[in-house]
């Protein structure tokens, strides 16, 4: 089975962000793996014990992602890919990520590849779809199960909670929601072993692109926060009066009622 994840390094929105002239301070932000692409790397290595063969990591981004690269490594990947736009590209957006991903892939036998449900940071949940579109393989998201026997592939979707049973063919592209397994940790010998590990860097070049076919099809018009909520109002006194003061709070100030 050659196995593919794709890995986006997101910055972690646990951690503080600052917003200055319309966009994140990248100094200021905290980067990891996106979250739900620890549930691809998971099922990818998983896959690979129970099927044999070998999960390559591909990630679009700079040089600052070998980092999550080698973490995915750590974690039991066997090869990583950086496909590194700094020097190319200045922007981009869905579009450019896949139509990337696509050339890439056009050449290579995938018979899986698995990406995360939703990037944490902008989050439209395209890049994975768009890619299996233009791949013409089959595709299911939000996945919560996967079990493989040959070419058939039996899947759990999570539909908001409910669950639909699929059973599709490779190669197959999925995305994987929470729930799909517990991603494990870096063992310390994994840390010393993905050292070791290939990890290849290419170009837009490499991949006989420029920066016309890949320009980004959407603008980024201003990124900001959304408004500092406003502190909370203890009533105070009788109930019956804290009662009364509530609804002609909801009426006249809220104007719920
Ligand atoms: C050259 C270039 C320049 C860019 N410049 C900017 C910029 O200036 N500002 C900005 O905000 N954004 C920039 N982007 C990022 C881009 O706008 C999106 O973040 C990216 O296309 C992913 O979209 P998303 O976050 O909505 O991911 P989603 O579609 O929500 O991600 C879902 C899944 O798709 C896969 N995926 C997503 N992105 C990648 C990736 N990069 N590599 C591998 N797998 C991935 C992962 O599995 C992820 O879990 C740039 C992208 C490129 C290619």
């Amino acid at each position: 089975m050659d196995i593919y994840v794709l890995l986006k390094r997101t910055f972690d929105t646990e951690e503080k962000i600052v917003v200055s002239d319309g966009r994140i301070e990248d100094e200021s932000a905290e980067y990891i793996i996106n979250p739900y692409d620890e549930y691809s790397v998971e099922e990818a290595i998983k896959q690979r014990d129970e099927l044999g063969g070998e999960v390559t990591i591909v990630t679009v981004g700079d040089e600052e992602a070998e980092k999550q690269l080698r973490t995915g490594l750590a974690m039991g990947a066997d090869k990583a890919v950086l496909i590194n736009t700094e020097d190319d590209l200045e922007d981009g957006d869905q579009y450019s990520t896949a139509k990337i991903l696509q050339i890439y892939f056009e050449d290579k036998e995938a018979d899986l590849i698995l990406g995360g449900n939703v990037a944490i940071d902008e989050a439209s949940g395209q890049v994975g779809p768009r890619l299996a579109e233009a791949l013409g393989i089959n595709y299911v998201t939000t996945i919560t199960a996967l079990e493989i026997d040959g070419d058939t592939a039996k899947i759990d979707k999570d539909v908001e909670g409910d669950v639909e049973k699929i059973e599709t063919s490779l190669p197959l592209l999925v995305t994987c929601q929470q729930g799909l397994n517990e991603p494990r940790y870096p063992s310390l010998p994994g840390i010393m072993k993905a050292k070791k590990k290939p990890l290849e860097e290419l170009e837009i070049d490499d991949l006989d692109l420029d920066e016309d076919d890949v320009e980004a099809k959407t603008e980024t018009i201003e990124v900001f926060l959304p408004p500092e909520k406003e502190a909370g109002r203890v009533l105070e006194g009788e109930i019956d009066d804290q009662v009364k003061e509530l609804i002609s709070l909801l009426k006249d100030d809220a104007k719920l009622l």
